[in-house]
């Protein structure tokens, strides 16, 4: 316990309890998604990819840990702004267990990249909370973390404010690689691609393109919650 948590104690963000930002009982309470092809959407057993649905550049899965809801839902939210480390790493620990049960299909001794943001946005709120969350959670499965191993042109429009067709469009082409991590892509080195939050998964299937396009072996998408 730091000097900060004798002065500001931390308290569940959803009930309030003493000791924590994210309680065990407020994080036990919110489900899992069923997991889904993320080419057509019907269940898939351990997030795969349909055989059927794949192409060339398709994302080979797509693990969500959390639906977007109680504790979860409050904490991602609130990251963005307050503690985020502090909440981040709490996270991490509840991911480490639950990720235990997708080890079988995830790849093995992965690399996981977190989706960049544009740098203007980042630097205007003076961090990347999808960064700081993938470094946790790669710090606890003991797996490489290369944060800048996409970089990001800046968007049309904010993805907010757009549905689903035109969030598509509106990404595209707007990542591309770090060449300086070419080497990492040719050595067949597997790559988890990791989000905050799930909405459309355009984001991740673009980015997955990219990755692909440039000689990628296998890529999956992982995101806290969906
Ligand atoms: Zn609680
Ligand atoms: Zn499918």
């Amino acid at each position: 316990m730091g000097l900060v948590d004798l002065i500001f104690p931390r308290s569940c963000l959803s009930c309030g309890n003493q000791g924590r930002y994210v309680c065990d009982s407020c994080i036990k309470k919110v489900p899992s998604p069923k997991l889904v092809c993320p080419e057509c959407q019907r269940p898939s057993i351990d997030g795969f990819t349909h055989i059927k649905c794949k192409r060339t550049l398709s994302l080979d899965g797509i693990i969500s840990i959390w639906c977007y809801q109680g504790v979860v839902r409050t904490a991602l939210l609130k990251l963005k702004y307050a503690y985020a480390r502090e909440i981040a790493t709490e996270i991490s620990v509840y991911t480490n267990s639950q990720l235990d049960k997708f080890l079988i299909a995830l790849p093995k001794n992965p690399t996981l990249v977190p989706i960049p943001l544009y740098f203007l946005k980042e630097n205007l709120r003076g961090f990347n909370q999808t960064e700081i969350l993938g470094k946790a959670m790669a710090m606890r499965q003991t797996w490489k973390f290369v944060p800048d191993l996409l970089l990001r042109k800046m968007l049309k429009k904010p993805q907010a404010e757009l549905k689903g067709d035109e969030r598509k469009e509106n990404i595209k082409g707007v990542f591309a690689l770090n060449s300086f991590y070419q080497p990492l892509i040719t050595n067949h080195q597997s790559l988890i691609l990791f989000d905050d939050i799930y909405t459309t998964g355009s984001t991740l299937k673009e980015a997955c393109k990219v990755l692909k396009r440039n000689g990628a072996n296998v890529v999956w998408g992982l995101t806290i919650a969906r």
